[in-house]
């Protein structure tokens, strides 16, 4: 058996951290069984689904390096397979045409919630032998319904989950297919419901095994069901939790930002965010680093969490900064460079800017953080008051004075700065505690830097020069 799997995202908005957690285990699923990973677009609601979201999600997958190697395929492609599987299910008796009105519907959950019982579909249109079913109404358009067994119960072994039933009893017939909207040329086929339409899919695209969230385990059943209607083989399913805020409740689009491409934009590297999803929901022992090849090699469905993970800023920012320090420069320039220009800046010369990046990305979380480092190079920077005075004193400043005259025609590197800060050391009886803090201040608006010497090298002699004669 080839092991497929696939990531079903629905197009109603950006890709979102679940779903790219789920996308990771699929695909890595996928290829540690070297497998096939499938792309799909539940683009059925369509008064929801934009051509945006599609183009955002794809983007993501592209940036998280999620490979397919089918698809993207889109549901409301394929509407005519799903009609020509509700007939078949109606002419083996499976499914049902149901011609309740909405305002039916709404009376038989009142009726139900006035008798305190639970509110579900009744089964009126639902043939069984020697029953008289309703006559059709005149205009109304049906659905089709699912004939749900009425007993017995459904059980799968869940691979994060474990063992899990529900009795059919809970369930109720469930809508397969809705008529088309209103107005559409005759013959236009109706719009699968979720339920249905992955079903379909599942079945035809040959997946082996579904990753999703928990939130679909109640559709499972019905899923199931389904399957066994069809005669289709039962994939296997695996349900993860949600991830959780630091609130404690579940992250969602309401509640900040949780798109994987607002991570990118926020200067978080690609193989971390990886990284870190893997590691929320999923552990190979204590290894809290890894590469996409040893998650890969290590995926095989086993330790995954049952419970909800939460998510931790800190943490995130904890790995990204690791996934920097391992980070060529060169290719930190061309990340950095982007951040700048999304300020509308220009970054400075790509050698500087190498420089720059070999420099500060040792101590950055983000390449947010990084692009601001080389934004204080050419950008004017303001002190803050109470650092100038608690750090540019009287006592220290003609020493800056000196410095600042020796650094006119001193050759400008490390070194070169270096000798004309030690010998001003010398001359003004200080020690470089007193010197560098007021250097950093007054350059960099900073209280703490990489060592100044090499700092300043990086920034162009008049900008220092500059900076220094405001003391
Ligand atoms: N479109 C569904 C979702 O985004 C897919 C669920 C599934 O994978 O079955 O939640």
């Amino acid at each position: 058996m080839t092991v497929r799997t696939r990531i079903a995202p629905s197009p109603t908005g950006f890709l979102h951290l679940g779903t790219a957690r789920t996308a990771l285990y699929s695909w890595s699923y996928a290829r540690h069984h070297g497998g096939q990973f499938i792309l799909r677009i539940e683009d059925t609601d369509v008064a929801r689904s934009t051509q945006d979201a599609v183009d955002q999600i794809i983007d993501a997958m592209k940036w998280l390096g999620l490979d397919w190697d089918e698809g993207p395929y889109f549901q409301m492609q394929r509407l005519q397979r799903y009609h020509e599987v509700a007939e078949q299910l109606i002419a083996a008796g499976h499914a049902y045409r149901c011609w309740c009105t909405p305002d039916e519907l709404d009376a038989m959950r009142e009726g139900q919630r006035a008798r305190g019982e639970k509110t579900r579909y009744d089964g009126r249109w639902r043939p069984a032998p020697g029953k008289v079913l309703p006559t059709v109404p005149a205009g109304v358009q049906p659905v089709i319904r699912l004939a749900n067994p009425l007993t017995g119960t459904v059980r799968w072994n869940d691979l994060v989950k474990g063992p899990i039933a529900i009795d059919n009893e809970e369930i109720d017939d469930l809508i397969l297919v809705r008529p088309p909207p209103e107005g559409s040329p005759e013959g236009t086929p109706g719009v699968p419901t979720y339920n249905y339409a992955v079903v379909v899919d599942d079945w035809d695209m040959r997946i082996t095994h579904v990753f999703r969230g928990d939130e679909h385990i109640n559709n499972t059943p019905w899923q199931i069901n389904l399957y066994r209607a069809l005669g289709a083989p039962l994939p296997q399913f695996g349900h993860h939790p949600v991830i959780l805020g630091d609130d404690g409740l579940k992250l969602s689009k309401r509640r900040g930002a949780v798109s994987v491409t607002a991570y990118r934009d926020s200067g978080y590297l690609p193989e971390a965010m990886l990284n870190y999803l893997a590691r929320l929901g999923w552990s190979h022992g204590d290894d809290e680093l890894f590469t996409r090849e040893q998650m890969v090699s290590w995926f095989d469905g086993s330790h995954l969490a049952k419970s909800p993970a939460m998510w931790d800023p800190a943490k995130l920012a904890w790995v990204n900064a690791q996934y920097l320090k391992q980070a060529t420069p060169e290719r930190l320039a061309g990340l950095a460079a982007a951040q700048l220009a999304s300020r509308g800046m220009v970054a400075p010369e790509p050698a500087s800017l190498v420089a720059a990046c070999a420099l500060y990305k040792d101590r950055c979380s983000t390449v947010v953080e990084l692009a601001d480092w080389i934004e204080m190079m050419f950008v004017d920077v303001r002190p803050r008051a109470e650092d100038l005075a608690e750090l540019v004193t009287d006592a220290v400043k003609p020493a800056l004075r000196a410095l600042r005259e020796r650094l006119t025609d001193a050759p400008w590197d490390k070194a070169g700065i270096a000798a004309q800060m030690k010998a001003v050391l010398g001359e003004h009886q200080l020690k470089m505690p007193q010197l560098a803090p007021a250097l950093r201040v007054l350059v960099c608006a900073r209280r703490d830097t990489p060592s100044i010497d090499a700092v300043l090298a990086l920034f162009p002699r008049d900008t220092v020069l500059a900076r220094l004669a405001k003391v």
